[in-house]
């Protein structure tokens, strides 16, 4: 096959077979400084998909960071066809200061498409279509849960498209659940260019989640194989994730300390308790039971709750059979550690 082209970004030009990062302008802080949102580039000798692989676009989900840094540091980089660009912090602002938003408390995930004249977070959104996602063939966006909440690893996509389905399936996260685009969000944006985009949320923000991170990198990889940059492995055994269509968070019947009894990825029948409601003078205290049968995809990892905070994140599946084995399947690739890590 022929040698690439050299690739030029942000002014300057990457030879096949190249890497750099690159720091692209983004703003000044008001003390003077720049701020710049860094890509490393991969060019690969050979032609092929331009992937993009996006984390911290809410500026406080760093387990996406760990992820892409994990990717870079994978050995197959070194023979992949076409190029990825790598962002793994999108909201350096956020990062910085620990939050989800913009320091003007915009979200920059409610900003896309953006423009060059908006709020900083529309500015910031346009400079991300503008130097990544037009260059683009594919993409994937990792998040986390908000507000002292975790996320089961799962990919949220429509059901309804061929492509992201097929996408969804290779990535091979345990749980795939559907949603509609949103209206702002750096996924409906790219959707609308016609741009496949998977969205992985992975553990909770502010912490890292083993599992998820590991999963994370793997799913990258396994999307890489699928779209013709890396090639296949010979392995192609691969489960099933459970998909749902419908999820509902289960709330706090009354105001207290949750003390939570089911796992993360746990099964659970009608009926059954998730954890108790304790007043903290020991008064009086009361069960928060599953409302329907369904998987623990997210949960609240503080226990400190108020009457209709959400709790537990709960979803229809319809094999239940079929979901037990894929969530067991799962779990014993997680080691002893993971389920101590798990908070
Ligand atoms: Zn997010």
């Amino acid at each position: 096959m022929k040698r690439q082209a050299p690739y030029s970004f942000g002014g300057i030009q990457i030879a096949a077979g190249e890497r750099m990062t690159v720091d692209l302008p983004m703003a000044r802080l008001y003390t003077h400084s720049e701020v710049t949102l860094p890509v490393h580039v991969i060019h690969g000798k050979q032609s092929g998909p331009t992937l993009f692989v996006s984390a911290a676009i809410h500026g406080d989900e760093i387990n996406g960071v760990e992820i892409i840094r994990r990717l870079l540091g994978s050995k197959s980089m070194s023979r992949i066809k076409g190029t990825l660009l790598a962002v793994p912090v999108v909201n350096p602002f956020g990062f910085i200061q620990r939050s989800r938003y913009l320091p003007d408390r915009r979200d920059l995930n409610r900003s896309f498409p953006g423009s060059p004249t908006g709020s900083l977070a529309s500015r910031i959104a346009h400079l991300f279509m503008k130097e990544i996602v037009t260059r683009s063939t594919h993409g994937i966006d990792i998040h986390s849960g908000s507000n002292y909440r975790t996320n089961l690893p799962q990919i949220r996509t429509s059901l309804d498209d061929d492509e992201n389905m097929r996408l969804t399936k290779a990535f091979g996260a345990p749980m795939v659940i559907h949603s509609h685009l949103r209206d702002g969000s750096l996924r409906a944006a790219v959707a609308d260019h016609g741009i496949p985009v998977l969205l992985y949320e992975a553990g909770e923000a502010l912490y890292f989640n083993d599992p998820a991170i590991r999963s994370g990198v793997r799913g990258a990889l396994n999307i890489m194989r699928a779209i013709g940059m890396l090639t296949p492995s010979r392995s192609s055994k691969k489960q099933e994730p459970v998909i749902s269509r419908t999820t509902n968070w289960v709330r706090a019947p009354r105001s207290g300390v949750f003390f939570k009894q089911r796992l993360l990825g746990s099964l659970v029948y009608q009926g059954d308790q998730l954890g108790v409601i304790n007043d903290p003078l020991g008064d009086e205290s009361e069960a928060v039971l599953a409302p329907f049968t369904g998987v623990i995809i997210g949960q609240q990892t503080l226990p400190l709750v108020h009457e209709g905070d959400a709790l537990v994140n709960l979803a229809k599946v319809a094999d239940l059979g079929e979901a037990e084995e894929t969530l067991d399947e799962y779990a014993s690739t997680l080691t002893e550690e993971d389920f101590g890590l798990e908070r």
